[in-house]
């Protein structure tokens, strides 16, 4: 496989105060160029901690992280990380477009970064907002300018922890609908990781299914819907009720192993 990115045997042992925590048990994950794949897990698995080892910020306890073939030692100029918390992630005193505008500021000329905040603004539906603050817009149109923000920067990879999971349901379907269409455009290499197996499903060319902690990876699994995807027409496809079913059963029948496992100590 021709992989731009991989994790190779990336464990994290956090050293809390009532003792050390294995978060993060031992994962290898490739992705190819222009691939979207989600990790689903549920909370708790290490979801967030193996995506903050894969972004450089945080160092793995063992393993590595590849980029194009570089080991990762700190956040990457090629990747971009949109977080859950769009609340703490935007600058309440800077507008939309100059929080979109921020990380660009140093890597891009005045003109080109003013083209590339007008049309990312425009992919995620805020081309009226650009004067706003923060903290005029509703939850789901923070976490656009989130996206906008990680889109204006043109990265190779995009990591994605849970993005839509703090907004109601008709602005997830909306929002997913934005990232694919804007990856489709701009071609870029996705890990996207939540707790939801529907939308794994529906915005991924493959689900990886993480077990309990500490995780590993227990199921790979390639999801052949055809592209582009449709909130309905999708999700009533046979293939995607067969997929989502599978990957149900793959994370409770992990759990009731184990639980049978201890059970029986
Ligand atoms: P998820 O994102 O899948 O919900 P997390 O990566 O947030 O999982 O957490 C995995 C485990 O690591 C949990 O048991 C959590 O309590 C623990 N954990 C997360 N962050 C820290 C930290 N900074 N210090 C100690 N333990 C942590
Ligand atoms: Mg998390």
């Amino acid at each position: 496989m021709n992989a731009i990115l991989q994790i190779d045997d990336v464990s994290k042992r956090y050293d809390g105060r009532s003792g050390p925590v294995q978060a993060v048990g031992s994962i290898s994950i490739e992705v190819r160029a222009d691939e979207f794949v989600s990790v689903v897990g549920p909370s708790g698995c290490g979801k967030t901690t193996l995506l903050r080892c894969i972004s450089g910020l945080l160092a793995p306890s063992t393993g590595a992280t590849r980029l194009n073939g570089k080991v990762v030692t700190g956040p990457p100029s090629e990747m971009a990380v949109v977080f859950q918390d769009y609340a703490r992630s935007l600058f309440p005193w800077m507008t939309v477009a100059e929080n979109v505008d921020l990380p660009i500021r140093r890597r891009r000329e005045r003109a080109e970064r003013e083209s590339l905040v007008t049309e990312s603004l425009k992919a995620v539906g805020l081309t009226d907002f650009a004067r706003h603050y923060p903290w005029q817009l509703s939850g789901g149109m923070q976490q656009r300018v989130a996206i906008a923000r990680a889109l204006a920067y043109q990265p190779q990879v995009l990591l994605m922890d849970e993005p839509f999971a703090s907004v109601d349901a008709q602005t997830r379907a909306e929002l997913e609908d934005v990232v694919l269409d804007v990856k489709a455009r701009f071609g870029m290499t996705v890990l996207l990781v939540t707790h939801d197996i529907d939308e794994a499903v529906y915005m991924s060319d493959r689900v990886i299914v993480l077990s309990k902690p500490p995780s590993t990876v227990q199921t790979n699994l390639t999801v052949d819907l055809p592209f582009p995807r449709d909130q309905v027409a999708t999700k009533e496809h046979p293939e995607f009720a067969q997929l989502r079913s599978e990957i149900y059963l793959e994370i409770t029948q992990g759990h009731m192993a184990r639980e049978t496992v201890r059970s029986e100590r």
